[in-house]
C-alpha cells in the first residue's frame, strides 16, 4: 500500500527565530497522528539547518523548495544535494511553478535536478501542472504529459514524488475539485508508475484534505498556505 506524503510548503515565509517558534508550539501539542503517511515542510535555504535542528523527532521531513543541478562550483546562490544531505535534508521540491514562472526553470533543468538529488540520497518532489489559460483551452492533459515525461526520464519511478499543482489553484482559494484532482492524478500515474507517489497541491486546507486524500490516486498534498500555522499544519496531518 503506498504511503500519503504531506509536505508543507512555505515558500518565502519565516524567519530562523519564526521557524524555532514554530517547532517549540508544535512540541507541545499532543497529535494522533495519520497512519502509513510521510510529512514535514519544505522550508527557506536560511531556515533549513534550524528545521532540521528543531523538529521533533526524525519522522518530520524537512524538504528544500529547489536543488541546484551541480554539485559545487561557481553557481552563486544555489545550494548543493551534498550541503542539503549533510543538514539532514532528505527531499527537495523542484520545478515549482513559482520557479518555472519567476526563473525560467525548465522541464529539461527539471530533470537534471531530479537526477541530481536522487543520486545524492534527496527524494525529488516534481512539481507539474497547467496554468488557468491551459486549462480553459481543455488541454490540461497534453501540457502535464509533456512535463512529466521530461522530467522524469531516466529516473528510477519508484522513488520519487510528483506534485500534481495545477497553477490556477495555486494560492488562489480555487481548489480543484476531488474528481479532477483523481482524474489527473490517475492520468500521471498512466505515465509513471504503481509506486510513485503523487500529491495534489493547490489551496488544500484542513477542511478540503481528508476528502482529497479518499480519492485512490491521490498520494497526499503539497499545501503552502495552510501549513504556516501550527494549528492549521497540524489539522492537515492529524488522524480524524
Ligand atoms: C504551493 O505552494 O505549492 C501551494 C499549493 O500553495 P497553496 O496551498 O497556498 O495554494
Amino acid at each position: 500500500m503506498r504511503k500519503k506524503i504531506i509536505i508543507g510548503n512555505w515558500k518565502m515565509n519565516k524567519t530562523p527565530s519564526e521557524v524555532k517558534k514554530f517547532f517549540d508550539e508544535f512540541k507541545n501539542k499532543k497529535i494522533e497522528f495519520r497512519s502509513n503517511m510521510i510529512y514535514g515542510i519544505a522550508a527557506p535555504s536560511c531556515d533549513l539547518y534550524y528545521a532540521v535542528n528543531e523538529r521533533p523527532n526524525d519522522n518530520f521531513v524537512i524538504s528544500s523548495q529547489d536543488i541546484s543541478k551541480h554539485l559545487s562550483g561557481a553557481y552563486t546562490g544555489e545550494i548543493s544535494a551534498l550541503m542539503l544531505k549533510e543538514m539532514g535534508v532528505n527531499y527537495a521540491i523542484v520545478g515549482h511553478s513559482e520557479r518555472r514562472t519567476y526563473h525560467k526553470e525548465t522541464d529539461s533543468d527539471i530533470n537534471a535536478k531530479a537526477k541530481t538529488a536522487l543520486e545524492n540520497g534527496i527524494v525529488p518532489i516534481i512539481c507539474v501542472g497547467e496554468t488557468l489559460q491551459e486549462y480553459e483551452s481543455g488541454i490540461s492533459k497534453q501540457v502535464v504529459e509533456k512535463q512529466v515525461k521530461e522530467c522524469v526520464k531516466d529516473l528510477d519511478l519508484s522513488k520519487i514524488v510528483i506534485a500534481y499543482e495545477p497553477v490556477w489553484a495555486i494560492g488562489t482559494g480555487k481548489t480543484a475539485t476531488n474528481d479532477y484532482a483523481q482524474e489527473m492524478c490517475k492520468f500521471i500515474r498512466s505515465l509513471t508508475s504503481n509506486e510513485t507517489l503523487i500529491q495534489y497541491g493547490g489551496s488544500v486546507t484542513p477542511e478540503s484534505i481528508d476528502e482529497l486524500l479518499n480519492q485512490p490516486d491521490v498520494d497526499g498534498a503539497l499545501v503552502g498556505g495552510a501549513s504556516l500555522k501550527v494549528d492549521s499544519f497540524i489539522s492537515l496531518i492529524e488522524k480524524k
